[in-house]
């Protein structure tokens, strides 16, 4: 984090509880991202040959590999109950959800992110330096 000149303007913290609702997992256009030692232990949670599990779930961008969707553009580890079936081992872009600097840019992109995501700005407050820490951990 280094010395702060100017805090960042989420230095009182920023609430955030998930609701569960599974929205964050559905729809078009988006990308789990997920790195070789990611999709190694995702497998073996599963119980599942590596060969076999990215044949059946990854797919190669040219930025890199990432969960095939649904078809629906669902992740596929959401399950009906808006449930994930990999929560214990899922990917840190999943665990860093919302402390992603493209949400934490402004004031602004935070409010927009939320349109999507009734857990933000409600329920615990996490502190400046929780945000930090875990923004700094993205994917
Ligand atoms: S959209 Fe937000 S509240 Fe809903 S499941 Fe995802 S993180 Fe939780």
């Amino acid at each position: 984090m280094g010395t702060m000149a100017h805090p960042p303007w989420y230095e009182q913290g920023l609430r955030f509880q998930c609701q569960g609702c599974g929205d964050c997992c559905r729809g078009p256009g988006g990308y789990v991202w997920v790195n070789a030692a990611e999709a190694r232990e995702i497998a073996e949670a599963l119980a599942m040959d590596a060969n076999d599990f990215g044949g059946k779930f990854l797919r190669r961008t040219p930025t890199g590999l990432a969960l095939v969707d649904s078809g629906s553009g669902d992740c596929p580890f959401l399950d009906d109950s808006g449930g994930c079936v990999i929560y214990r081992n899922r990917p840190v872009q999943c665990k860093t959800w919302p402390w992603w600097r493209e949400n934490l840019t402004s004031p602004e992109a935070w409010e927009v992110a939320a349109r999507r995501c009734p857990g933000m700005g409600r329920g615990e407050r996490h502190s400046l330096f929780v945000i930090e820490n875990r923004s700094s951990n993205e994917f």
